[in-house]
């Protein structure tokens, strides 16, 4: 794929909104290439979270006032923009949490006390990020059940073909993420789902790395719960969304107690609310709710195929640029991948790499990418990852490739 070929949005416009893209760091231009960490904020969402602290702020759902009744309309508009941005069937199978490490806990823990007994399994990848496997292997510990691993091979490409043998009478739920947040791999989450659903097993899609790239569909997906975070699609950090089905929501137990989540206290007995209130406890990031609500409307003011014809193109172009570099190996290369690259240059450490990237003003993210059981599939210690957004340009891919090539010849 040669520069000139790439399909072009109006990525200036867009970068206008992004104020902290044209700052300098360490005296070069910023090249903000650790999107998958966690994304920037436009400006619109900035604005918004801004006008909930120096305009309007009280707290939801518990008094008369105006600046309660405000928040607590536009936190529950922000409920609604998040489902119709799913595609959920209705506004109750919405549950704001912190992020998706909270959501997954939440089911883990709710989930697991309803329906995980001895002797029980739990499927889970190998590719996953620790948040969706710590919280299962805790749960399973406490349930006394199994947490079994579905492998990938070295292409990044789950062998979903095992998951027949893998599946037993005993298996109560899989979870998978949608998109690896190391290899990029975008995996067939749908087949997964339909081969589960066969089985009566539910399935948790992991879509902290999908809901950024992909417009998500609960409904056609038929997924059982998926649970992302908002810092990670152009929103603030601390909010996050899980989606449920309502036929689980209804019969699992809450994750917190506390206020809100209940019906009626007694000392000798307490009932609880109705979903989606029975999962928040306590007073809930609203703010952050409400600024997510306004990141989903940005990007449903883009033209979403281009977007993500654009974003494949940036993907691309830094996979041709970076292969040509000798003794660097990228990890993951699947044919459907989103723009995440993990690599490893031989003969430089992954930390040196991130740090004299840094000095050059591009920030990569360097270490064991919270995926332990990945490095160790590779028998490495740690790997650089390039991660993009739809705001960077091809002129900040050439500008990596030329740092990295510097920096080969200083090693
Ligand atoms: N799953 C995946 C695939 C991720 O990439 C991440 C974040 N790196 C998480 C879960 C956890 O997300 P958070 O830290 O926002 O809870």
């Amino acid at each position: 794929m040669s520069i000139t070929n790439i399909m072009i949005p109006d990525i200036s416009k867009i970068r206008k909104d992004f104020p902290i893209l044209g700052q300098k760091v360490n005296g070069k231009p910023l090249i903000y290439f650790d999107n998958a960490a966690t994304s920037q904020r436009p400006i619109q969402v900035i604005d918004r979270v801004n006008e909930f602290s120096l305009r309007i702020n009280g707290n939801i759902h518990r008094a008369t006032h105006f600046f309660a009744n405000k928040t607590t309309e536009a936190y529950e508009n922000a409920r609604e923009t998040l489902r119709s941005y799913l595609n959920a069937e209705e506004t109750a199978e919405i549950i704001f949490t912190h992020g998706t490490t909270e959501s997954i806990n939440l089911v883990a823990h709710s989930f697991g006390d309803a329906f995980v007994t001895v002797g029980d399994e739990v499927i889970v990848t190998a590719m996953e990020h620790h948040a969706n496997i710590v919280p299962w292997q805790m749960m399973c510990q406490r349930r006394g059940a199994t947490l079994k691993v579905l492998p990938f091979g070295d292409d990044g490409l789950l062998q979903h073909e095992l998951l027949d043998q893998l599946i037993t009478e005993k298996t109560r739920l899989i979870a998978v993420t949608q998109v690896s947040n190391v290899l990029g791999t975008v995996n067939p989450i749908a087949e997964i789902i339909t081969k589960a659903h066969s089985k009566n097993i539910p399935v948790l899609i992991d879509g902290a790395q999908g809901a950024p790239h992909f417009k998500i569909d609960v409904q056609a997906l038929d997924c059982d719960f998926y649970a992302f975070s908002g810092h990670k699609m152009y929103g603030p950090t601390g909010i996050g969304v899980l989606y449920g089905k309502r036929k689980w929501l209804d019969r699992i137990p809450p994750f917190f107690g506390g206020g809100e989540m209940i019906d009626k206290v007694t000392f000798t007995q307490t009932t609880y609310n109705e979903i989606p209130y029975k999962f928040e406890a306590g007073t809930p990031h609203y703010v952050g709710a409400i600024g997510l609500a306004t990141a989903i409307d940005y990007l449903n003011n883009l033209d979403n195929i281009l977007i993500s014809r654009y974003e494949h193109d940036l993907l691309m172009e830094a996979t041709t640029r970076l292969k040509q570099i000798e003794g660097l190996r990228i990890y993951g290369e699947a044919p459907e991948k989103v723009g995440v690259i993990s690599f490893n240059i031989k003969g430089i450490h992954p930390f040196d790499l991130g740090t004299l990237l840094d000095q050059m003003g591009i920030a990569v993210r360097s270490g064991r990418l919270c995926a332990d059981p990945v490095m160790d599939h590779y028998g490495v210690e740690n790997m650089v990852r390039a991660s993009f957004a739809f705001y960077n340009t091809v002129e900040e891919i050439d500008a990596f490739y030329r740092a990295l090539i510097r920096l080969k010849a200083m090693f």
